[in-house]
Order: structure tokens, then sequence, then C-alpha cells
């Protein structure tokens, strides 16, 4: 990979999954594992098979049939969990084990009871006994934003000379900011010697909703990897969004000049498959993915779209392979977003009975949050049953309107960098 290009690690199926209600059956991780294949990722994260048989043998199958991408899998510094990853990996056509410690103090001596000297004992004998199995190692510094500055440093110097090809410093309790974020890996890639034989990688958690952004400040201080997952589910508020890094690191390539392997028109499939296995639906006005993401009521903004649609959108549904259908009926709507529902449907509305059918329209609209097809055509009935005269207006092609002309335009219209 070029110097510019930055590894998307999908931890969807380990990170994600282990969150409360988000676990997945062996079947529903494979199916989702050829779709995260297919949206192009560089890793998967298959799983964490010391914490369960079925989770190990899960790993050992995405293992065996993916065979694009690099399958990795999690182990903590112990042998059980190792070997336990090197058996699940072991069909891969690249396997890599992904074993972590911690390494702040608080974790060290409030869960885990150890003293540094040990934790730097335990990381630097997993990392060796790793690379027995696999040449690709990634080692965690679990919670290494929290941790002594200089401790961190050795820690990760040490692994590098065990053997450890992939460093990743996760801000495990989501406690960054982005500027903290890119000065860590800058700071730590200037310290730590023999640097430029591994590849930096960033974990970063929601809990103050800045995972995507400290991921992206990780990857302006260095970070070739980042690890994501769709519709950013994970521990508590989850991690960084798949979704959300690619498409700000595509459509601000002008400030962010990285590239990521991802098939963008998968983005959407992949969130739509994996709310139907969990049953968790994506927030309405989540980015990139939500159902309001590319959706538009209001009348000053419909107007703007129905005109040229990059008014306001900076990104095209199609790109992410999400539906469009931008124009939302609701009270806020305007005549003219009117007009071109009723022209879709095979009514030409103008003049004065366009007046009466939008006053009649946002009369309904008033007590429901949404207009639906059905309304509109109830509508113009009822008023035209009053009024027949006005009837003979729709002996016209419903293709040969306004608006299939105006949609055309504005499929035609680009997003090209710079606009
Ligand atoms: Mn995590």
């Amino acid at each position: 990979m070029g110097q510019d290009d930055v590894r998307i690690f999908d931890t969807t199926l380990r990170d994600g999954e282990q969150a409360p209600g988000f676990s997945l059956r062996p079947a529903e991780k494979l199916q989702l594992a050829r779709q995260i294949d297919a949206l192009g990722v560089d890793i998967i994260e298959a799983g964490f098979p010391i914490s369960s048989p079925a989770d190990a043998e899960s790993v050992r199958q995405i293992a065996t049939e993916i065979r694009r991408p690099v399958i990795a899998c999690l182990a903590r510094c112990h042998r059980a969990d190792l070997e336990r990853a090197a058996w699940a990996i072991k069909p891969a056509a690249q396997g890599r084990i992904h074993t972590f410690i911690a390494t702040s103090d608080l974790h060290l001596q409030a869960k885990l009871r150890m003293t540094r000297e040990q934790c730097m004992e335990a990381a630097i004998d997993s990392v060796r006994y790793a690379r027995q199995h696999t040449f690709d190692v990634q080692f965690s510094a679990e919670d290494a934003t929290r941790s002594d500055f200089d401790f961190l440093c050795r820690v990760i110097e040490a692994v590098i000379k065990a053997g450890a090809t992939t460093i990743n410093l996760p801000d495990t309790v989501g406690y960054s900011t982005p500027d903290e974020t890119l000065d860590f890996f800058r700071r730590i890639r200037e310290r730590v010697p023999h640097t430029e034989s591994v590849v930096f990688s960033a974990h970063c958690h929601d809990d103050l909703g800045l995972a995507v952004a400290n991921s992206l400040a990780a990857v302006q201080g260095g970070a070739r990897q980042v690890e994501c997952t769709t519709n950013g589910i994970g521990e508590r508020a989850g991690n960084a969004a798949l979704e959300e890094i690619v498409m700000a690191l595509k459509i601000r390539s002008d400030r962010m000049p990285y590239t990521t392997n991802i098939e963008t028109r998968q983005i959407y499939p992949t969130s739509e498959m994996l709310s139907q296995l969990t049953g968790q639906g994506v927030q309405v006005n989540k980015a990139v993915v939500g159902r309001n993401a590319f959706a538009h009521e209001a009348g000053i903004h419909q107007d703007g779209m129905l005109k040229d649609r990059r008014t306001y959108e900076i990104m095209r549904a199609e790109d992410v392979g999400a539906p469009w259908n931008p124009l939302v009926l609701g009270k806020h709507s305007g005549r003219h977003a009117v007009q071109r529902r009723c022209a879709d449907l095979g009514f030409r509305i103008e003049g004065e009975e366009l007046v009466e059918v939008y006053r009649a329209l946002m009369t309904i609209a008033d007590d429901r949050k949404v207009l639906t097809d059905q309304d509109i055509r109830s509508t113009i009935a009822t008023l035209r049953s009053e009024h027949p005269a006005t009837a003979q207006h729709d002996a016209i092609d419903p293709f040969d309107t306004p608006s299939a002309a105006a949609q055309h335009s504005i499929h035609e219209s680009g997003y090209g960098h710079g606009v």
C-alpha cells in the first residue's frame, strides 16, 4: 500500500458484536463477513475466540471462507487465548493475531492487579509467541490514551522488537480530543525508535461523540490503519463509524489526502444487513446511512434541491448505495415540492388548483408526521369531485412533466471536488 493509503480494519464482528443487543449466531456472522468483504475492508476482525467455543468456530469458518482480506482475531496476553486465536486463524489466506494488554496504571492496578514490569513482560512474551504462529501480529495497548507516556513508549519499543507489525493505540474509553489525538500519534512516532517498519492504528470510542474526529486526527498524526464498525456499533456509545470515516476522507480529500480501498456503494447495503441481522435500527439522522441523511421536508430546501441538488447535499445517496427519494412531504413543505409529487403521481396541478390542493394537504399535514401518496390522491379526487371541470388537465404522459425533466438534470449534475 502507498504512503497515503489508510487501511480499514473492520471490527463490526468483534467490538460491534460484543455490545449489548448485537450478538450474532455463527451463520449470521459469516453472512455479514461476506458483505464486509464486498465492502472492500482490508482487515476483518472476526471475533474473540477464547470468549466462547461458538465464536472460535465462527472465526475459523470466516478464515476458511473469506480469502481476500486479512482475517484477524483478538487474544489477551494469555497462552490459552493465543493458542485459541492461532487455531482459529490457521486456515486463513492471511491471518492476524491481535493481542492486547492494558498499559494505563488505572487498568493495571484496579483491573489486572499487575505491575508495569509484569505488563511489559506479558506483552513481549505474547507477541513473541504469536509470531511463532503468524508473521502478522498486532499489539494493542488498551487504554493507551490514558497511559503514562514514557511507559507506553517503552512498551511499544519492546513489542516492535519482539515482532509486532501493527501497533494499535486505542482510546478505549473515548476520552481524547482531536487535537490531542493528532499530537499523541505524532509524538509517539517521533519518540519510539524503528517505527518505520510498523503500521500505527487508531481505535476510537464514541463516548463524547468524537470517535470519527479522533480517528481522522490520528491519520493526520501518522496512523495508517483505523479500526471502525458499520453504523458505529460497539461497546457503550460505540466505535468510530466506518461509513463516516470513509466518506469524510473521500468528500474532503482536499483537506485529507488519504485513500481507502472501500467500495462506497456497498456502504448502505452493509448497514441494512447489519440492522436486519441484529434487529437494531439506525438513528434516523445518522450521518451517511440514516433514513433522513438524504431527505428534505422544509420548503426552502426542497426548492433548492429541485433546482440543483448540490444546494443541500454534499454527497450523492447513490454513491453510498442508498435509495434516493429526497422529497418528504410534510407541514414544512412548499408548493414546488407538492406540485412535483403530484406530477410524479400523474396529476398536472397548476394555478388556482395548486393553491387549493396545497392548502388542503397542509391542513392534513398539521396532524401528521409525513404526507403519503394516498393523501395526495384522495385530496385531489375530493377537490375534483367538487370541481369536475379541472380533471381534463390530466390527459398527459406522467413522464413528460417538468418533474421528469428536472429529475434528469438533477441526476446529470456532477459532484466533483472543489465544486
Ligand atoms: Mn473497543
